[in-house]
């Protein structure tokens, strides 16, 4: 069986596996879970769509105890633009003492605004260059 590293690159996998719907959501085709989310499956287990596009994009897996929230609330969605971190209230309180939790907090605010400036030159790039 392939598995892990050996299985097809699931980077592409997860490209492949999108296509854009009419409200600039990039939707999910393949497997879903109950709730809606994308599943795709790497590394010997079974991950949510939106979560393996986070850590496509970024690199690294969400913090430990925050979200990846839909801000289109499409859960089948897997559109950077369209994923923020949340801090999961309760949780992320039981999970760290107040000093991680701060860290992780600037983390993700740091992650969203490298989300919002790329945002911006994409905008820039399609539009006109008279931005001061
Ligand atoms: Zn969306």
């Amino acid at each position: 069986m392939p598995r892990g590293d050996h299985w097809p690159n699931w980077r592409e996998r997860l490209i492949a596996g999108q296509q854009e719907a009419p409200s600039g959501c990039h939707e999910w085709q393949r497997s879903r879970n109950n709730k809606g989310y994308g599943v795709i499956y790497f590394d010997g287990k079974l991950h949510l769509a939106h979560r393996a596009a986070w850590l496509a994009h970024y690199s690294e897996w969400p913090p430990e105890g925050l979200v990846v929230d839909h801000i289109c609330n499409n859960p089948a969605c897997v559109r950077i633009e369209h994923l923020r971190l949340l801090t999961n209230g309760d949780n992320i309180r039981r999970a760290y003492p107040r000093g991680d939790e701060k860290t992780e907090r600037r983390r993700a605010q740091n992650n969203e605004a490298k989300a919002r400036y790329r945002a911006r030159l994409q905008m820039k790039r399609g539009g006109s260059n008279t931005v001061v």
